[in-house]
C-alpha cells in the first residue's frame, strides 16, 4: 500500500487517507487465503489495479471501488456490505464492475455478438469510472496472463483484443489502449512477436547506450539555456511495430529508427523554445517536422514532433509537449473528467468553457456519457468514428449495411438476407461490375444482382466469405443441398481448386480417385465429392493431398546472398492471416512460378494485373506478352516470385476478378516461356 498510497498523495493531496487504509485492510482481509495464478496474495490485483488508476489520476471514490472491486464477487461479503463501510458512490461502482464480469465472451463469436456484447458493455456501465475500472482491471489481469493455463491465454488475448481496445480506444485512453494491445499481441502471435523481440533484442545493448548518451547530452543543453524539462524515452510498442510492418507502404529501413523521447515542458511557449534547442544540437531530418500544437490532429492530439540526426547519426524522434497536452494524449476523457469534476474539482462551468477550446472528440465522448445515463441508444450515432475497423456499404435504396473491413459482395449479399446471397451471381459498386469477391469500401454503394436459377451458392464462397456469419450462412445453404446437388457442387469446386495446378476430376485415373477418397475418410469418389460440396475439407487440404509442396512451388530461393530478391524485404500474411516477417535473423525462402495468363487483351490490363500482384506484396520477376492474332486470346507469361500456398493462391484468387482475363494456370518448373514460332514475343525484364 504504501507506494501506491504515495502516488496518490502526489497528484490528489486532499485524498482522506484513512479511508484509502480502511478500504485496503477490508478488501485483504476479504481476500484472505486467496490466491492469484502466479502464486501472490490475491490483494496485489486490486492493489495493482488501483496503481494504474492512480496513473490517470482518478477520484478518491474510484480509488476506493478499485480496492474493493473484486469483493462482492468472489468473497463472502455483499455489495451492501460495501456501501454500509464506503458509502453509496462507491458501492455503485463495485455493483457496476460486478455486473460487468458476468458478460460472457466466447471464443466463436460472430462479429455482429462482439459488436453488441461491445454496445451491452457500454450500456450496462451506467458510469464513465465503472469502464475505468474494469480497463485497469484487464490491464493487470493481461500482465499476469503467463501465469494462466495455455489454453485460456489466447481467448483472453482475443478477448481483450476485440472488447476492451476498442472499448479504451473510444475513451481516448491511449495508454491503457497501447498497453492492452501490446499485452494481447504476445499471445496472439507468438511467432511474430518473438520474431520482433528478436529483432528489437539484438539492437538493445547499442539503444540504451545512445539513449543514455543522448538524454544527457539533451538535459545538459536545455539546463545551460534554463528551459525546464521532463525527459522520458518511450519504449517501443511492438503491436505497431508489426502493424508498420504488415503495411507494405511502409518503408522497412524506419524500423530501425528506434529512438524515441519524449519532452514534458511546461508551456506551450517552451515546447517552440525546447524544439529550437534540439535542432541547433541535431541536425533535423527534413520532412520530418509536425507541428501538431499550431494545427491538431483530428482527434485533439497535441504535440511537436521532429526526427534529428542524433548521436553517432542515429535517427531520433522527438516529441514535444506540456503536462496538460500529455495527459489529454494519453488519459484522453479521463484527463478531463478528472481534472474538471473529480476531487479537485474545476468549477464546472469554467471546465465547460474550456471544452469549447478542445477538439470535437472530447465533446462527443462528453455527450456520450451524457447520454450514457440517459440509456439511449447513444452508440448508433457514434458508431463511424468510434468503431473504426468497420465500412458502411449502401443498398440502392439507400440502407446502410455494417460489415467489418475487408468484407466484400459476398458479405454485403449475405449480410441483407440468406436469400439474396444463395441467388447472387454478381454485384456493381457504384454502378460498376466488379467481381462478389472484391472487398468494399465505406461509402461504397452496392447492388447484388440475383439470379432465379441459382439456388445454392457456389462451394469456393465459403473460402471467400469475410464474415462468420456470411461463412456460417453460406455453410447452412450448402447443406440444404440433396446429395446430387451435393456432388455436382463439389465437383465444380474441385475442379476449380486443382485448374492452375493442372488437375482435373477428368485427368485422374479411377485408381487416383479411390486413393483421394481414401484420404479423406470416405466411401467414394462421388462420396467425397458430396461432403466437398456440403462444406467439408479445405483448400489447404485439397492441394496438398494432390500435390507435393516441392510439385507446386518448385525449389526455394534464399534471400540471402545471390539469390536476393524484393521479397526479401516485403512482410505478408499468411492464410490464417498471420503475418510474416522476412528478417536479417532468418534467410527466408520464396519460390519463383510460371504462370500462363489467357485474356482478351484491352486497355489497362498489365496495369490493373500489376496493380494486384503489388497489392499482394508478390513480385512480378519477368513478364512475356505474345500479342494475339485476330480473334485469339493474348497469352501473358508472367514469372513471379511468392512465399508460400496461399499467396499463390490469392494471386489466383486476384486474377479471377480481373475483367477480360479467361484462364490461367501455373506452369510445370522444367517448361518456362514456351513461345511458338509464328507469335511475335515481346519480353522485358524485372517489372
Ligand atoms: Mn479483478
Amino acid at each position: 500500500m504504501p507506494a501506491v498510497l504515495k502516488k496518490i498523495k502526489r497528484y490528489l493531496p486532499s485524498a482522506h487517507e484513512a479511508r484509502i487504509q480502511r478500504a485496503y485492510a477490508f478488501a485483504k482481509e476479504a481476500h484472505a487465503g486467496q490466491k492469484r495464478m502466479d502464486g501472490s496474495d490475491y490483494i496485489t490485483h486490486p492493489l495493482e489495479v488501483t496503481s494504474i488508476l492512480a496513473d490517470l489520476h482518478v477520484d478518491e471514490d474510484t480509488l476506493i471501488a478499485s480496492l474493493l472491486h473484486d469483493v462482492s464477487e468472489d468473497t463472502l461479503y455483499t455489495q451492501e456490505d460495501i456501501e454500509k463501510r464506503f458509502g453509496k458512490t462507491v458501492g455503485f461502482l463495485v455493483e457496476g464492475v460486478t455486473k460487468l464480469s458476468k458478460v460472457k465472451y466466447r471464443d466463436n463469436m460472430a462479429e455482429r455478438q462482439i459488436e453488441s456484447l461491445k454496445k451491452f458493455f457500454l450500456h450496462s456501465a451506467r458510469d464513465f469510472r465503472i469502464l475505468l475500472i474494469k480497463l485497469a482491471d484487464r490491464v493487470h489481469n493481461m500482465s499476469t496472463l503467463e501465469f494462466v493455463r495455455p489454453d485460456k491465454q489466447y481467448r483472453i488475448a482475443k478477448e481483450t483484443m476485440e472488447i476492451y481496445v476498442p472499448i479504451a480506444n473510444l475513451l481516448g485512453l491511449w495508454a491503457l489502449k497501447t498497453t492492452l494491445e501490446n499485452l494481447s499481441f504476445r499471445y496472439l502471435y507468438p511467432g511474430e512477436y518473438d520474431t520482433l523481440h528478436a529483432l528489437v533484442q539484438q539492437t538493445e545493448p547499442m539503444r540504451q547506450k545512445l539513449l543514455k548518451d543522448t538524454l544527457n547530452r539533451v538535459k545538459r543543453e536545455l539546463k545551460k539555456q534554463q528551459v525546464h524539462a521532463e525527459l522520458e524515452a518511450r519504449p517501443k510498442s511492438f503491436y505497431s511495430l508489426f502493424k508498420k510492418m504488415a503495411d507494405p507502404s511502409h518503408p522497412i529501413q524506419d524500423l530501425n529508427e528506434l529512438l524515441s523521447i519524449r519532452l514534458i515542458v511546461q508551456d506551450r511557449a517552451t515546447c517552440y523554445q525546447a524544439l529550437g534547442i534540439l535542432h541547433t544540437l541535431f541536425k533535423p531530418k527534413s520532412g520530418r517536422f509536425k507541428d501538431y500544437i499550431a494545427v491538431p490532429k483530428a482527434n485533439g492530439y497535441q504535440s511537436l514532433h521532429t526526427t534529428v540526426f542524433g548521436m553517432e547519426g542515429t535517427l531520433t524522434e522527438f516529441q514535444i509537449r506540456t503536462r496538460e497536452m500529455h495527459l489529454e494524449s494519453e488519459y484522453g476523457i479521463a484527463a478531463h473528467y478528472f481534472n474538471s469534476h473529480g476531487n479537485e474539482a474545476t468549477p464546472w462551468s469554467r471546465f465547460q468553457k474550456d471544452l469549447k477550446k478542445k477538439s470535437a472528440w472530447v465533446q462527443e465522448v462528453l455527450e456520450l456519457q451524457k447520454e450514457l445515463k440517459n440509456n439511449s441508444d447513444f452508440l448508433e450515432n457514434l458508431k463511424v468514428d468510434v468503431l473504426q475497423d468497420r465500412i458502411f456499404v449502401f443498398t440502392p435504396h439507400g440502407d446502410v449495411i455494417d460489415l467489418p473491413e475487408g468484407a466484400n459482395g459476398i458479405d454485403f449479399a449475405y449480410h441483407i438476407h440468406s436469400d439474396v446471397g444463395d441467388h447472387a451471381i454478381g454485384i456493381t459498386r457504384n454502378g460498376q461490375p466488379v467481381a462478389l469477391h472484391m472487398p468494399l469500401k465505406t461509402g461504397d454503394t452496392a447492388k447484388v444482382m440475383i439470379s432465379k436459377t441459382q439456388h445454392f451458392p457456389p462451394r469456393d464462397w465459403l473460402d471467400k466469405a469475410r464474415t462468420n456469419l456470411t461463412r456460417n450462412k453460406i455453410k447452412q445453404s450448402l447443406k440444404r443441398q440433396n446429395a446430387e446437388e451435393s456432388v455436382q457442387s463439389g465437383l465444380l469446386y474441385f475442379n476449380k481448386i486443382m485448374s492452375p495446378y493442372g488437375t482435373t476430376d477428368a485427368s485422374l485415373s479411377a485408381a487416383q480417385r479411390k486413393s483421394l477418397a481414401a484420404q479423406f475418410e470416405t466411401e467414394s469418389w462421388s462420396d467425397f465429392l458430396e461432403k466437398l460440396g456440403r462444406g467439408a475439407f479445405d483448400e489447404d487440404q485439397l492441394i496438398e493431398s494432390l500435390h507435393q509442396k516441392v510439385e507446386v512451388l518448385g525449389t526455394p530461393y534464399r534471400t540471402n546472398g545471390e539469390h536476393e530478391s524484393a521479397m526479401s524485404k516485403i512482410p505478408y500474411r499468411n492464410n490464417g492471416g498471420r503475418l510474416l516477417i522476412p528478417n536479417q535473423l532468418h534467410s527466408t525462402c520464396f519460390y519463383r512460378i510460371h504462370l500462363l495468363i489467357e485474356c482478351k487483351d484491352r486497355v489497362g490490363l498489365l496495369r490493373d494485373i500489376g496493380i494486384e500482384f503489388a497489392n499482394l506484396g508478390v513480385n512480378i520477376y519477368q513478364i512475356t506478352v505474345e500479342n494475339s492474332d485476330e480473334g485469339e486470346l493474348t497469352r501473358i507469361l508472367l514469372l513471379i516470385e511468392v512465399m508460400d500456398y496461399p499467396q499463390l493462391r490469392r494471386v489466383f484468387e486476384a486474377l479471377e476478378a480481373i475483367e477480360g482475363i479467361v484462364s490461367f494456370k501455373r506452369l510445370p518448373h522444367e517448361a518456362p516461356a514456351a513461345s511458338s514460332a509464328d507469335r511475335k514475343g515481346t519480353s522485358s525484364g524485372r517489372s
